[in-house]
């Protein structure tokens, strides 16, 4: 996954040094090695999840946590064996299967710092105990069991933002599954962490707001900044993670509107878009999207 464990020193020093500029007798860093961005698929469903690794030559971040205990297990053993020490966690939003993986995450690496955006920490535990239990149900080995992470186990993002190796990692807030979702843009690697704003080739979670345009201005500025690679927030482990999977979402939120307009009833709704996404994954998601349901 990550192969970076037995690569010599002087390569990377080699990519990361590629040009010089002098000033003043003292070498200046002109240039810097692209980032790299691994995307971490669960291995087990039904959920599967995906988290993003960004990876620089010293250093690494990650995206989102995993949801299922042996997922969070599988993932930690990964970042071991990199060989770089993980330095910070971010949570792209307050939904339990993208951050129920922090305790253990801490656990394996205590000196990481754990960010999420501040207005979405206060609703963390509260996600825990509604969500973790109906989702977890279908889990191999049942329902994980992680505790809700005290109030101050996140940190706010800090002002100057997030970075590795130096090099500063974007964040982009709107609307995605929750009204208060963001995506991560790593511009060197032309590559995008889209949490759930974006899946592919399964069934959305709708059941926390209702402004399906606010979320799909988010998908169309996501597609102003043409990335190469889409790491998707959930999508079963084989499909493709180009930038068609913008386009894709675009059509599913066009397509769940319509047909929320003409019969609100989970029942309906799944009817009309499984009989158009007959092989997308999730279809549980509408039944659920309806029973949490609050406005
Ligand atoms: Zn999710």
């Amino acid at each position: 996954m990550l192969r970076s464990r037995h690569r010599p020193v002087w390569l990377w020093l080699m990519g990361l040094f590629s040009v010089f500029a002098v000033t003043g007798g003292e070498p200046v860093l002109a240039q810097t090695a692209p980032l790299k961005v691994t995307e971490w698929v669960s291995k087990s469903g039904p959920l599967f999840d995906r988290s993003g690794i960004i990876e620089g030559p010293t250093e690494i971040g990650l995206v989102d946590t995993q949801f299922t205990n042996a997922n969070v297990h599988r993932l930690i053993a990964d970042l071991i064996e990199s060989g770089k020490p993980l330095r910070w966690v971010y949570v792209t939003h307050p939904h339990v299967d993208h951050f129920n993986g922090a305790t253990l995450l801490r656990t394996a690496f205590p000196d990481a710092k754990f960010y999420a955006q501040a207005s979405a920490i206060p609703l963390f535990a509260g996600m825990v105990a509604e969500r973790q239990a109906g989702l977890g149900a279908a889990a191999p080995g049942g329902a994980p069991n992680v505790t809700a992470p005290a109030p101050t186990f996140f940190e706010p993002v800090p002002g100057a933002g997030l970075k590795v190796d130096g090099q500063p990692i974007e964040i982009i807030r709107g609307f995605g599954d929750h009204p208060d979702s963001s995506v991560v843009w790593v511009r060197s690697a032309k590559t995008v962490i889209t949490g759930d704003v974006v899946f592919s080739h399964t069934h959305a979670f709708t059941g926390d707001h209702d402004d399906i345009p606010g979320w799909i201005a988010l998908v169309k500025e996501i597609q102003a900044l043409k990335p190469d690679r889409v790491v998707v927030g959930h999508a079963a482990p084989d499909v493709r993670r180009d930038a068609s999977v913008l386009d894709e979402q675009i059509r599913w939120l066009e397509d769940y509107s319509a047909a929320r307009a003409k019969d609100p009833s989970a029942d309906a709704i799944k009817k009309a878009m499984t009989a158009k996404y007959p092989d997308y994954a999730n279809d549980f998601i509408f039944v659920f999207s309806e029973g949490v349901r609050k406005h």
